[in-house]
């Protein structure tokens, strides 16, 4: 984003003239961004066998998914849904990982028979597979290094109270189970939260993945799962992707001599492609000073993007309309029946209804979590793609709502 003749702008498009052509509230990304999120990334492995699987679930629109697909990514999926979707966008099945948590047995097998690669996080599900494909079919194992890792408890995933994983203290139950059943394991997987700012915290967990592979003779790739912190704020310090490309590309090269056999190196981000790459654009309804503070009230809420509420997320908000006006505080609340503040004291440009407030770090985990709730509809949303903003989800209508609704005879 730049501002450019005193207009904020994406690609040289005005996010105004965005707000007025589709509406609010919107959501508007950036593919440049997300094509250099992608290239920072490769340029950081450039001498490894790199496989980047976007985590799908972060945003799931198929002309991002197409996007992915064009810059060389693949794709990481946990539900048969999010499967279906890539297919659908182009990824073939060999492309798509799938991660699931909880899932029944069926749902993994019609998994399988879309062909696409299995990860397995539970033993038990880890027996059924063995004892459904033998070794006619290879699938990867999620490992819970139990690191503390991650920005908060809500998104940490490696901790010993964690659903998420097989144990590495399980060891030797995993190594009856695939022996017993002659099993092919063709990757071992760690993914220990979210908002990780340490390279060493991904060494940590490197070294459990490196230790526990020389039990699988038989591994294609190791999978670091994804956590890269992103910039929330401009002071925010970030995942160093240059420095772990370095420390854990040194330590995976030394991993693959000891191993005998250079292996792929997987990542699997979904915040770290697409979160800076998206602005939600709401425009403001009302202004209410009360006596604590002075209130915007936008028409959004929770059900639009639920992060500041859910994780006590921060997302950096600005007047798109007013760049000159003079800075005041506001707090930013939403239109929703419940305390859904969207930012407190927030230094921004004089606020006047009827502007258009930009609220930053909306591409990942925005609309994809978005609701129907106090029944409004779902934003629409607009890729700026090659210099010009296309609409690539509408937004929803009254039928939308009631499509599902069946009506008993009163
Ligand atoms: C959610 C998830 C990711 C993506 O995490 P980000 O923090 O968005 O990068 C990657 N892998 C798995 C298995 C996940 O569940």
């Amino acid at each position: 984003m730049e501002l450019k003749d005193n207009a904020y702008c994406i690609q040289g498009v005005q996010l105004q003239q965005i707000a007025e052509e589709f509406g609010t509230p919107v959501y508007v990304y950036d593919a440049d961004k997300i094509v250099s999120q992608i290239n920072t990334l490769k340029d950081a492995f450039a001498d490894l066998p790199l496989k980047i699987k976007y985590a799908v679930k972060s945003l799931t629109n198929l002309s991002i998914l197409k996007l992915m697909r064009q810059n060389g990514t693949e794709v990481d999926t946990v539900s048969i849904q999010e499967v279906k979707l890539a297919m659908m966008a182009g990824f073939t099945p060999e492309e798509i990982l799938f991660t699931p948590n909880s899932v029944s047995f069926s749902e993994i097998q019609e998994a399988v028979e879309l062909g696409v690669v299995i990860n397995i996080d539970n033993i038990s599900i880890l027996e059924q597979f063995g004892h459904t494909y033998g070794n006619s079919k290879s699938c990867c194992i999620r490992l819970n290094p139990h690191i503390m890792a991650g920005g908060n408890h809500k998104i940490s995933t490696g901790h010993i109270d964690s659903k998420f994983g097989i144990s590495y203290y399980q060891m030797r139950h995993i190594l009856r189970v695939v022996k017993t059943y002659n099993m092919d394991i063709s990757g071992l997987h760690m993914h220990t939260g979210s908002d990780i700012l340490d390279a060493e915290v991904f060494l940590q967990g490197a070294n459990i993945l490196f230790e526990a592979a020389m039990e699988f003779p038989d591994l294609q790739f190791i999978d670091f799962g994804s956590g890269f912190k992103v910039a929330y704020k401009e002071s925010d310090n970030t995942t160093d992707i240059k420095k772990l490309g370095k420390r854990l590309g040194a330590a995976f090269r030394a991993f693959c001599k000891k191993y005998g056999r250079d292996l792929e190196i997987w990542f699997e981000p979904g915040k770290y492609l697409v979160s800076e790459s998206g602005y939600f654009l709401v425009s403001a309804n009302t202004i209410k000073t009360t006596p604590a503070t002075v209130f915007v009230g936008v028409n959004s809420g929770m059900n639009h993007l639920l992060r500041p509420m859910m994780y006590d997320a921060y997302h950096e908000i600005f007047n798109v309309s007013n760049p000159g006006g003079t800075k005041r505080l506001y707090s930013v609340v939403g239109y929703i029946c419940e305390t859904d503040t969207f930012g407190w004291d927030r230094p921004m440009n004089e606020v006047r209804e009827g502007d258009v407030l930009a609220i930053k770090n909306a591409g990942a985990y925005g609309i994809s979590m978005a609701s129907n709730y106090n029944s409004r509809f779902r934003p629409a949303e607009v890729l700026v793609y090659k210099g010009k903003a296309h609409l690539i989800r509408k937004r929803e209508e009254m039928e939308d709502l009631t499509r599902n609704q069946v009506q008993i005879e009163m």
